[in-house]
């Protein structure tokens, strides 16, 4: 019997990578991905962010409109802010606020998108490599803005969100190897940050929280498309 319960406790021990902190643990999202990026503006968009090294250092703290570049050289990672630079393998974007957002501008990427949450940048042989923290509701909010969009039922974004909360869940170990839980592309959830403002969304997300699908006791994994192509 297909039954929807409350996230328990004992689910959580599963999360990778995140900081488990409660009901609403961090995900860790591999950004861009497909995209070979080399240098980036990171800009705060809203709350405050403190940057740490890969010592755990904390180097700056960043408030609404700072501005950091992030240039890679094969595994080293280099910062410039203002008058302070510096270099490391790596560098964390922790969120002080939980109102904390960020916006990527790369000349390879078109739009300028905004996250919710923190973001490590690590230098992977020459390239950025991308990974956003993010407590899991806010997660399953901003995927249903991209893999549902706007002018929906509330009853139709409850479901999603259900389904897209039991599916991260249940692929959280999906990019293990990669050292981070899901993509941001259609191979896991499609995630592109924080879209436009939307009450619907945001009232089914909150009406759901911590809710899942389960089958004989386990979340199942809730797969689903956005467009089947014309196929049933
Ligand atoms: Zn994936």
């Amino acid at each position: 019997m297909i039954r929807i319960i409350f996230i328990i406790c004992t689910l959580l021990p599963t999360i990778v990578h995140g900081q488990i902190t409660s009901a609403n643990p961090q995900l860790a999202i591999g950004l861009l991905g497909d995209k070979t990026i080399k240098t980036l503006d990171i800009g705060t968009f809203s709350g405050r962010y403190f940057l740490l090294n890969d010592k755990n250092d904390t180097l700056k703290l960043l408030t609404v409109g700072d501005k950091i570049t992030f240039t890679v050289k094969d595994w080293k990672v280099s910062f410039k802010s203002g008058d302070d630079d510096g270099t490391a393998s790596y560098y964390t974007l922790q969120a002080v606020d939980t109102t904390a957002a960020f916006s990527i501008e790369t000349p390879t990427v078109k739009l300028t998108p905004v996250y919710d949450g923190s973001l490590r940048l690590a230098a992977n042989a020459g390239k950025l490599k991308l990974v956003n923290y993010v407590p899991i509701e806010q997660y399953v909010d901003d995927v249903l803005h991209a893999e549902v969009g706007k002018n929906h039922t509330l009853e139709l974004y409850k479901v999603q969100a259900t389904i897209s909360r039991s599916y991260a869940l249940t692929n959280i170990n999906k990019h293990k190897s990669e050292f981070f839980n899901l993509c941001d592309k259609v191979h896991c959830q499609v995630y592109n940050g924080h879209g436009k403002p939307n009450n619907a969304i945001d009232s089914a997300v909150a009406i759901t929280r911590g809710e899942v699908i389960v089958y004989n006791n386990k979340v199942i994994d809730a797969a689903f498309h956005a467009n089947c192509g014309g196929k049933p």
